[in-house]
């Protein structure tokens, strides 16, 4: 099998890299193990909230070159980065996902807990506002229906309510959740957002709120509506005659889902070949090129291609390995950024920024891979796989995945 480009790993970066690729008229593939930090997704992207000293980014494009040069940010360049600001929700639109935001200002979206973070573009299912204080309401109803353990109404109750707001709290019994809930294992966000698939379930909740929503200005509600389709939140949002403000759970994400759903559709309509459920294994590398890569599934038969795009992720989804004294990227033995002595990998303070998160594969500064010190010509990383940038404390992660893949999607089209 051959194709003009192979993408390994299909979460955000392999996904935004492979429909960049595949508009322009790329063949691709992506091959992808299986779920993606997508599957966790807060519905928001973050570019950069936070600097590595800890001073707050309000304008993450002033920010940017405050970064270290070798940061990934940094290798895009700000000029690619604004134009990928307006590009990015442009693509995400042709997907059918609608983004909003902007780079030269963050605006602060919810977090599961009712706390509020700084970030960049928001699914439009979700309510931002400019500033934490900026509440637009006095009154709010936070609804949950009885044993859904995931979304933690007095937690966000107590976030409004510092806020000035006045919260009132409610449980609402459905026959079609309930049925879930005999079994506490069932309880889970995707599994009732299935229930909201159908609309006389919406209708029965629509009337069940309803005295709930009399004397407020807006509803709260866990995120469990439209598990591959926005419909279900559209329906909610046009009857409610009060706004609603729906609330990310924990994990899984239903928003996350249907956006991983969404872009992968869409690149397949785009003629893309998506192989779920395989997993690269090893590679042929000669002379500084990579030849070919073999999958679990495919066993000797050799995908090629003339680029590769390496987009496995961090830890969470083992696109780089930790063993008690050292950090390996397993397919192609990439060089890894890590510090030797693994002291210096954690700090003891839980919530200070940790080395580890910055760990990832070193590239050139075209993103292209290198491996003992040689770069290797063909092959790129992209996304949370990369070292230098750290996601948690910088709040960047969903901003780099794009940013250095439409990047090096851009680049491999201009040789084209
Ligand atoms: C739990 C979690 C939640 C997050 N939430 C947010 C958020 O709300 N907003 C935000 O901006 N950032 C968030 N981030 C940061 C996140 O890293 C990025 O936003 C981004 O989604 C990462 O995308 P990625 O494609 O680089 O990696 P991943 O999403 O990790 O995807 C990597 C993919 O590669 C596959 N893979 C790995 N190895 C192989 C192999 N050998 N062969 C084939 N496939 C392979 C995996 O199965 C996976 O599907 C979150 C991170 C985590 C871990």
């Amino acid at each position: 099998m051959k194709f003009d480009t192979i993408i390994i790993g299909g979460g955000l970066a392999g996904l935004v890299s492979g429909i960049r690729l595949q508009e322009n008229g790329h063949n691709c593939a992506i091959v992808s193990t299986g779920q993606s930090a997508l599957h966790f997704s807060s519905g928001s992207f973050d570019l950069l909230g936070c600097l590595p000293d800890g001073t707050e980014v309000m304008n993450p494009l002033d920010a940017i070159g405050s970064l270290e040069s070798s940061h990934p940010y940094r290798l895009v360049g700000l000029d690619a980065i604004k134009r990928y600001d307006k590009e990015f929700p442009a693509m995400m639109q042709r997907a059918g996902i609608t983004l909003t935001g902007s780079a030269s200002r963050n605006s602060y979206h919810f977090t599961p807990m009712g706390t509020m973070k700084r970030t960049w573009l928001t699914l439009e299912d979700f309510v931002t506002l400019d500033e934490p204080s900026h509440l637009p309401w006095h009154r709010v109803a936070i609804i949950n229906f009885p044993g859904f353990l995931d979304f933690y109404t007095k937690f966000i109750a107590d976030e409004l309510e510092k806020q000035g707001a006045t919260c009132v709290l409610a449980t609402v019994k459905l026959p079609f959740i309930e049925k879930l809930r005999t079994n506490p294992t069932e309880m889970r966000s995707a599994n009732i957002a299935r229930t909201f698939d159908k609309t006389e379930n919406i209708d029965m909740l629509l009337r069940e709120i309803a005295s709930y929503c009399k004397d407020v200005d807006a509803v709260v509600m866990p995120a469990v509506f439209g598990l591959s389709s926005a419909e279900p939140m559209k329906y909610l949002k046009q009857h409610l005659d009060k706004p609603l403000c729906p609330l990310a759970t924990m994990p899984p994400s239903v928003p996350g889902i249907r956006m991983q759903q969404q872009l992968t559709h869409y690149f397949v309509r785009l003629g893309g070949t998506f192989m779920l459920g395989d997993t690269v294994e090893r590679a042929d590398v000669e002379s500084g090129l990579v030849k070919a890569v073999y999958t679990a599934n495919h066993a000797d038969i050799p995908l090629m291609a003339d680029h590769f795009i390496l987009a496995t992720g961090s830890f969470f989804s083992r696109g780089i390995i930790a063993r008690p004294d050292s950090v390996y990227e397993p397919i192609f033995d990439l060089d890894v950024l890590y510090d030797a002595d693994r002291t210096q990998w954690y700090d003891n303070d839980m919530f200070a920024s940790q080395n580890y998160m910055k760990y990832g594969v070193i590239t050139a500064p075209d993103f292209r891979a290198i491996c003992k010190g040689e770069t290797l010509s063909n092959l790129y990383a992209v996304g949370s796989v990369l070292s230098g940038h750290d996601a948690l404390h910088e709040g960047c992660g969903g901003g780099v995945s794009i940013m250095s893949s439409m990047y090096v999607a851009d680049g491999l089209l201009k040789n084209k």
